[in-house]
């Protein structure tokens, strides 16, 4: 299967499935192994952040943390900022969902520094700032929070007053930060001020999250008629489907306000929320919520017994949160090696893959595509940086007529050995190609005119002690090769690779006019002639 072929098949999946996260979960998971077999890392790395984005959706905490490690670990290998900086807002939300705030500020953080400077950054400044106020504001900062979010609302949304779900996501965190400074009256002002905003939403979720923060200052403020209104509402969004753990510390909160208050039957209803989820999920995040709100409504009930056997049951479960929370720190250790493993895995593979796909099969050497590709690389750097440029071309004497002397299988040899003497030469900056048939070329990135002479020198002397007789040979009745180089100041020149391989070749065909068994160089004249000088070992 063709790459982007599986690529428009990711597409489509998250086209087709819409809200149906089950199934794009179960489609996506297909995908990731197909992506894998045939070793498409961006693919790998795209599907994995596309599967955290669908488990945060769906509540999964531990899934969430495990597919954005990966993602963010393979686009940390592929060096793909854009990618990176999701990927990165994905790690942020799970460790988030992890209660572990200092890192998840740590990754929103990436994820700004990935960003910098990008056309089209994959997340929003602005969101993140707000992430991370967020993150303030669950780590006890609320002075902190409240003045990025005032920031961001600031920035950003008399610049988009379209967009209604950010304008209620700042206010909802900023109202959570004064109510927990005692400011009440901020808390309602802040909300009412972008009812409009809230009016707008047709994701109820978030307007659950606003409704329920209008409860509680409501209820803080004494004014219990108007909040039991939204938290009816509220209790009547979650039982047609709109619910998210997200949620739950603040149910939690209305929760023992209505116990406070004495309105045990809407806390029963809340906590009947907080119940079913946790048989549905079974976090132990979710459990101890619940069961938290449970045990002061059978406290406030008289029904102290059922009250202390909840409060045991939350000291174990307090206990093992402990012990999870060490786990994580060793899972996600765990999980980021072997993510690397996997990845570092796929990476060998791809490479030998391509260095094979690269390389010519009798001799090893590079092939002409890689010429293309490693000496555009290289006539680039030369132009960027005003270096020069040097080629190689060369030859086989008389290959011929070995052919028919001594045969194919001894012709293939000795081409063999002409390869082995180019490949003694190659540094990451000399690369050497098999042109065809018995002809070699090589590129040299920044090296003296001496110092590619010598290079010449040396595999033409290789190949006249290689032992290969060649009776046929006028040069010493043995297997030689003629040479000729060029080396170009990149500086001023606007010369192609075509240019290059032109001017070496004719200097190739001037040390075969000359008798063969020769390096010769070509140097270019300011008229564009060249000036061939033959060169011998001193
Ligand atoms: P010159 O000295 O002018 O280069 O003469 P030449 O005989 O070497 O002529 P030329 O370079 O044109 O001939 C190349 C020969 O190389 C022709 C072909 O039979 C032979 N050849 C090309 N590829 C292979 C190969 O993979 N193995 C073997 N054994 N021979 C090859
Ligand atoms: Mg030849």
């Amino acid at each position: 299967m063709r790459k982007s072929e599986l690529n428009e098949r990711v597409e489509k999946v998250l086209q087709d499935t819409g809200a149906d996260l089950a199934q794009r979960v179960k489609s996506l998971k297909k995908l990731l192994k197909e992506a894998e077999l045939s070793e498409d890392l961006f693919l790998v790395g795209k599907i994995n952040l596309q599967l955290s984005i669908c488990y945060y959706d769906l509540g999964d905490r531990n899934s969430l943390f495990r597919c954005a490690v990966k993602a963010v670990d393979v686009f940390e290998k592929l060096g793909h900022r854009n990618m990176l900086a999701g990927s990165y807002n994905m790690l942020g939300l799970a460790y988030r969902a992890q209660e572990n705030y200092f890192r998840a500020v740590e990754s929103y953080n990436r994820a700004l520094e990935k960003i910098r400077g990008l056309k089209k950054p994959s997340v929003r400044k602005v969101a993140m700032f707000s992430n991370i106020a967020e993150c303030y504001y669950l780590m006890g900062e609320y002075e902190k929070s409240s003045k990025l979010l005032l920031e961001c609302t600031e920035l950003y949304c008399a610049k988009y007053p379209e967009d209604h779900i950010s304008a209620v996501i700042f206010a909802i965190n900023l109202s959570d930060n004064y109510e927990s400074l005692g400011q009440y009256e901020k808390a309602l002002e802040v909300l009412d001020g972008v009812r409009q905003h809230a009016d707008a939403l047709h994701r109820d979720v978030y307007l659950l999250g606003y409704n329920i923060r209008r409860c509680c200052a409501l209820y803080k403020l004494g004014r219990y008629e108007e909040g039991a209104k939204f938290a009816d509402w509220g209790i009547n969004a979650v039982n047609s489907g709109n619910d998210s753990y997200e949620f739950h510390r603040d149910i939690e909160k209305i929760a023992n306000l209505e116990i406070e208050i004495g309105d045990l039957d809407r806390a029963r209803s809340f906590a009947a929320i907080l119940t079913k989820y946790t048989n549905d999920n079974g976090h132990t995040l979710d459990l101890i919520v619940a069961k938290r709100v449970q045990a002061k409504l059978f406290q406030a009930s008289g029904k102290e017994k059922e009250a202390l056997l909840l409060y045991r049951e939350l000291s174990e479960l307090y206990e093992r949160r402990i012990r999870e929370q060490h786990e994580v720190q060793y899972e996600s250790q765990k999980n980021a090696e072997a993510a690397s493993r996997e990845i570092g895995k796929l990476l060998q593979k791809i490479s030998t893959s391509r260095e094979k796909a690269e390389r010519d099969p009798l001799t090893g050497l590079l092939n002409r595509s890689a010429l293309v590709s490693i000496t555009s690389a290289f006539l680039q750097i030369a132009k960027e940086k005003g270096r020069t440029l040097g080629a190689l071309f060369m030859d086989i004497d008389y290959f011929k007529q070995f052919n028919d002397t001594y045969g194919h299988a001894a012709g293939d040899e000795a081409i063999k050995f002409v390869a082995r003497a180019c490949l003694d030469e190659e540094t990451p900056t000399v690369r050497f190609f098999r042109y065809g048939g018995d002809e070699y070329f090589g590129v040299m990135l920044e090296h003296k005119d001496c110092e590619l002479e010598q290079i010449a020198l040396r595999i033409s002397e290789k190949v006249r002690a290689s032992g290969f007789k060649h009776e046929k040979n006028p040069n010493g009745q043995r297997l030689t090769v003629s040479i000729g180089i060029v080396n170009m100041d990149m500086q001023k020149s606007d010369d192609t690779i075509l240019d290059l391989i032109k001017y070496a070749d004719k200097t190739l065909y001037r040390a075969k006019d000359t008798g063969k068994n020769t390096v010769f160089s070509g140097n270019l004249l300011e008229n564009l002639e060249q000036e061939f000088k033959k060169i011998t070992a001193k």
